[in-house]
């Protein structure tokens, strides 16, 4: 295209996507040869993630409909929050959408990791026993009293905590006191498969036929609106998960969420105010626009990073590196494992992606000791919310394999020029373990 804007922007490649890359963000030819072929391997998996995404925006805007949301439901509350309208038609709508009967949706539960904990206080009783089938996040490994002294876990409260393979036999793993079972949608910390819907349906209505009074309590992190139902939708008594991830749709700026059973929630809201007040209490002084609007766009929000995580799969796998899942699986949550293999490249993939993060580009990560994960910790995180990872973001235990997960963006365009750079920043150290011409 002839250069119509003058001299000052001569040779800057404005009309070239590429061109940007190259010249401004200093990503190699090669690297982007490599970046194209990739694009079109991985082109027909957009029509799967796009079709459950259309699904899930059905679901979410026919909740809004029959909600009839209003913007006088954004309004800020004060004191007490007695008869807040806004707050009560946000937890009819996630019940709505999750397929349940009640719903807590709150700024005051600070994280993913506090609403699992509320469910757990909520549920269990000294002398019950949680049982934890499969994966547990680190958190709450510290919660339940599995790891670490933590004051207040469930193991001070004289809940005991016993963790079996998800294939185990109900009649084998059951005990009397056997009061709920806790399942983990997302992979996690690890390289197990995520729990699909379908297969957490059938290892639910299995256990419960053993035991119809169990209650199943899921950490939904990450696997809200990957596929077209949420736990709640099949067997699950109560889920949990953060607004700063999935539903929160990139725009919610504090939060989490509990659904399911009207009784259990009931239980779990007691917990979080206090037991004779529950769900009738708690104002919003910074009203509910976001965590509304944050629900709109979070099947949208969800599909990008998708896109974004099968992306760095293929991209990553071609430049020599074990990934998890594999970029052709079938995904259940949005997280993308890639294994590094030694400190100087988990850092140097850190440095990368933070290298074009929206905020913080300047910031150059460190590992550091994080609460609840039992050790240190390296994180990129350029994101607008602090910590926010529906917002794209890497973080990886500071141990071997020296696993970076990498997960979020809330454009596709966006996540590509982050794995991009930090592919570049492994390239430019001579890290990368195959040579690319
Ligand atoms: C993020 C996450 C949590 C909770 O983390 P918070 O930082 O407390 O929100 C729990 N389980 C899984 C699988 C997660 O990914």
């Amino acid at each position: 295209m002839a250069n119509v804007f003058g001299k000052k922007w001569e040779g800057l490649a404005l009309f070239s996507y590429e061109g940007w890359l190259k010249k401004e963000y200093r990503i190699s030819e090669a690297l982007l040869d490599l970046a194209r072929e990739v694009e079109e391997e991985i082109r027909p998996l957009f029509s799967t993630i796009e079709t459950t995404a259309k699904v899930n925006h059905a679901r979410v805007l026919h909740a809004f409909l029959e909600e009839g949301v209003a913007d006088y439901h954004f309004n800020a509350t004060t004191g007490y929050g007695y008869g807040d309208l806004g707050r009560t038609t946000l937890e009819h709508l996630y019940s709505r959408v999750f397929g349940a009967e009640a719903a807590l949706v709150r700024t005051a539960i600070t994280s993913g990791s506090q609403a699992l904990a509320l469910c757990f206080f909520g549920v269990l009783r000294p002398g019950d026993e949680l049982l934890i089938l499969g994966e547990m996040y680190p958190t709450l490994q510290s919660i339940a009293g599995l790891k670490g002294a933590a004051p207040g876990s469930l193991k001070e409260w004289g809940v005991s905590c016993r963790q079996a393979g998800l294939d185990s036999d109900p009649a084998e793993v059951l005990r009397p006191n056997t009061r709920a079972v806790f399942l983990q949608r997302a992979a996690g910390y690890s390289h197990g498969s995520s729990l699909g819907i379908p297969v957490m349906a059938e290892l639910m209505a299995r256990f419960k036929r053993a035991n119809p009074g169990l209650v199943f309590i899921v950490d939904n992190c990450y696997g809200e609106f990957v596929e077209m139902l949420e736990p709640t939708h099949v067997e699950a008594d109560l889920v949990a998960g953060s607004l700063i991830k999935n539903p929160g749709g990139g725009l919610a700026p504090a939060g989490g969420y509990v659904v399911g059973k009207r009784a259990l929630v009931e239980q779990v809201a007691a917990r979080l105010t206090a037991p004779g007040l529950g769900a009738q209490l708690g104002p919003d002084p910074g009203g509910y626009r976001l965590l509304f609007q944050g629900l709109y766009l979070a099947p949208l929000m969800v599909a990008e990073a998708l896109k974004t995580a099968v992306f760095a799969a293929r991209l990553f796998e071609r430049l020599g590196f074990t990934v998890f899942p594999p970029y052709q699986a079938s995904r259940t949550d949005i997280v993308q494992a890639i294994d590094l293999g030694s400190p100087q490249r988990l850092l140097a993939f850190c440095r990368g992606l933070q290298r074009v993060s929206p905020v913080d580009s300047r910031v150059v990560p460190e590992p550091a000791y994080l609460p609840g994960y039992g050790g240190e910790v390296l994180m990129a995180a350029g994101t607008f919310v602090q910590g926010a990872s529906l917002e794209l973001s890497a973080d990886a235990p500071w141990e071997p394999p020296y696993t970076a997960f990498l997960q979020g963006g809330l454009s596709y365009f966006y996540g590509q020029i982050g794995v991009l750079g930090a592919a570049q920043e492994l390239l430019s150290a001579g890290l990368l373990p195959v040579s690319l011409s």
